[in-house]
């Protein structure tokens, strides 16, 4: 994943991005936020702010084996704007 896609500045690279923090799966009652495993080699559900572009907060949906981003939406009364954008994983 070298690229992020911000559905406000489109793909950008992954320097304008900062990590938040990895979210609960959807639906999970409260035990299961605090207590299980979130962060799965094979999904996982993240906050990421475009820092150094819109500064907007984003919900990204991805795989970190392969890099791979099934998802981008923003956070918070913005659900409307969900986009989906593959982002293969670049080694170079
Ligand atoms: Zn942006």
């Amino acid at each position: 994943m070298n690229r992020l896609y911000c559905p406000f500045c489109g793909p950008r690279e992954l320097e304008e991005f900062r990590f938040h923090k990895t979210l609960a799966e959807p639906g999970a009652d409260a035990y299961e936020e605090v207590y299980a495993r979130i962060n799965r080699p094979t999904m996982s559900l993240e906050h990421w702010q475009h820092v150094h572009g819109c500064r907007a907060w984003l919900r990204v949906h991805r795989n970190p084996s392969d890099g791979t981003v099934r998802e981008v939406r923003l956070v918070a009364g913005s659900d409307e704007a969900s986009l989906s954008k593959d982002s293969t994983h670049d080694p170079a």
